[in-house]
């Protein structure tokens, strides 16, 4: 692996204590660096509800922000649309998704030579899902998996690329060492992070931390944090995608299927726990799925110890 020296995170993990108090303004603790990942709207409320999230979230500086990508091409324009309009009117960083599904590679390279005319300068390169459920067959004339489209994406311009990383290991892999090679290839054909699908207990994301590091993995494996106040949604979701749902989750929100308010308290609580144990254990950067709802977002950052800076308007950045 190329990837020397060691990132900060792993190195603490690796040397650092296990276990840390509450972050306080005096000791000395350094705020964690956070990402956040929108989805594009389909109507117009949804998209005014988009810009709402975004606006709250603007203030407390993400590292990026990034705008999923679904497989039909109206998905696809509306992505490129958010993402260009988060370049021309925000001071945020967007990380637009990619993925080789149902295009040819020309079709790809012409979408990422977009982005980076406009100035988009991070992509999440995946391989995607077959709409609609199905086995996945690499279309013919186009990038098979997501390692190929990250060498693909390095060959059009020096993008800043991020990858998918599996803790409970991808549903289709032939087994979870071949996963954790997939993503070695990933980070060597040029990726230079890895953001988890999310996972509910902090366990299962620091054994797999351990096991990437076993397969000398140095680059940053960030977890994804998804704020979960919707548990039936969340049962039917994880499901379909292998994440194991811990019983104590359930038990959590059991009884409280009327009960909104008490449900997103709940939601609170459970996905700042998760957080604090993982930074307890020394890790310092979060990626949030926000489901375009900054609420839940916004107040776990600030118990992580995220403050919410001036916004700088676009228009006065050099
Ligand atoms: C952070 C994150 C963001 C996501 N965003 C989106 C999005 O915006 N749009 C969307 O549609 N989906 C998204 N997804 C879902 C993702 O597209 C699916 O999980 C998809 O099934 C796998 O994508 P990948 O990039 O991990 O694929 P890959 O890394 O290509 O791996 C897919 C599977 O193929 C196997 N594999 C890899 N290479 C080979 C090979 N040469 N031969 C045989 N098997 C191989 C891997 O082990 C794995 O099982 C996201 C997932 C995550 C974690």
């Amino acid at each position: 692996m190329s990837h020397t020296p060691p990132p900060a995170p792993l190195e603490r993990w690796l040397t650092g204590p296990r276990f840390a108090a509450l972050p306080a303004r005096d000791g000395g603790h350094k705020a964690p660096e956070l990402s956040f990942e929108f989805f594009p709207p389909r109507t117009e409320v949804l998209d005014q509800q988009l810009w709402h999230c975004i606006r709250r979230l603007e203030p407390l500086a993400p590292r990026f922000v990034s705008v999923t990508y679904g497989a039909g091409g109206s998905t696809q324009a509306r992505t490129h649309a958010t993402v260009s309009r988060i370049v021309r009117e925000t001071t945020l960083a967007p990380a637009a998704h990619l993925t080789c599904v149902n295009a040819t590679r020309d079709e790809i390279d012409a979408v990422a030579r977009a982005y980076w005319q406009v100035g988009v300068r991070h992509i999440v390169a995946l391989r995607g899902d077959v709409p609609g459920g199905g086995g996945y067959v690499p279309r013919p004339g186009g990038y098979a998996y997501a390692a190929d489209l990250v060498a693909g994406l390095k060959h059009i311009a020096n993008f800043e690329i991020s990858v998918a990383a599996y803790p409970e290991v991808h549903p289709t892999a032939l087994s979870p060492e071949a996963d954790l090679d997939n993503l070695k290839r990933k980070l060597d054909a040029g990726a230079s992070r890895a953001i988890t699908n999310y996972f509910f207990d902090a366990e299962t994301y620091l054994r797999f931390l351990d096991r990437c590091l076993a397969a000398g993995i140095t680059a940053p494996i960030v977890p994804g944090i998804m704020p979960v106040s919707n548990f039936a949604q969340a049962m039917k979701f994880s499901a379909s995608c292998g994440i194991s749902v811990p019983g104590w989750l359930g038990y959590l929100f059991e009884g409280l299927e009327e009960d909104h308010d008490t449900r997103r308290m709940v939601a609170a609580v459970v996905a700042a726990e998760q957080v604090r144990v993982l930074q307890a254990s020394g890790i310092d950067e979060f990626h949030f799925y926000t489901l375009n709802r900054p609420d839940l977002v916004y107040a776990i950052a600030h118990i992580l110890g995220v403050r919410p800076g001036p916004v700088v308007p676009a228009t006065t950045i050099a």
